[in-house]
């Protein structure tokens, strides 16, 4: 695991188990400061809509669909239970 630009691994190399969030599995694979910095975003929904999320990080080669950041958004995955610390905007 290195930084943003450095992960080129396809995503679908880097799924460990058939269920969850597509957004947690990059979360996961991300370092600590490259996992603030994007939980940043996914909680600044003023300033970063899904659109400008998936954009940023497709800079970095890292695939995150629409549907994925709205799901998670919504809190309709799983990471509402694992990861309740991942969710800052009330
Ligand atoms: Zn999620």
């Amino acid at each position: 695991m290195g930084s943003l630009s450095e992960d080129s691994t396809p995503p679908s190399q880097r799924r460990r188990s058939g269920y969850g969030c597509n957004v947690a599995h990059v979360l996961n694979d991300l370092d600590n400061d490259d996992r603030t910095v994007l939980l940043s975003w996914l909680n600044n929904r003023r300033q970063y809509g899904a659109r400008q999320v998936s954009e940023r990080l497709a800079e970095h080669d890292i695939t995150l669909s629409l549907k994925s950041i709205q799901r998670h958004r919504r809190r309709e995955c799983c990471c509402v239970a694992d990861h309740p610390e991942w969710f800052t905007d009330g």
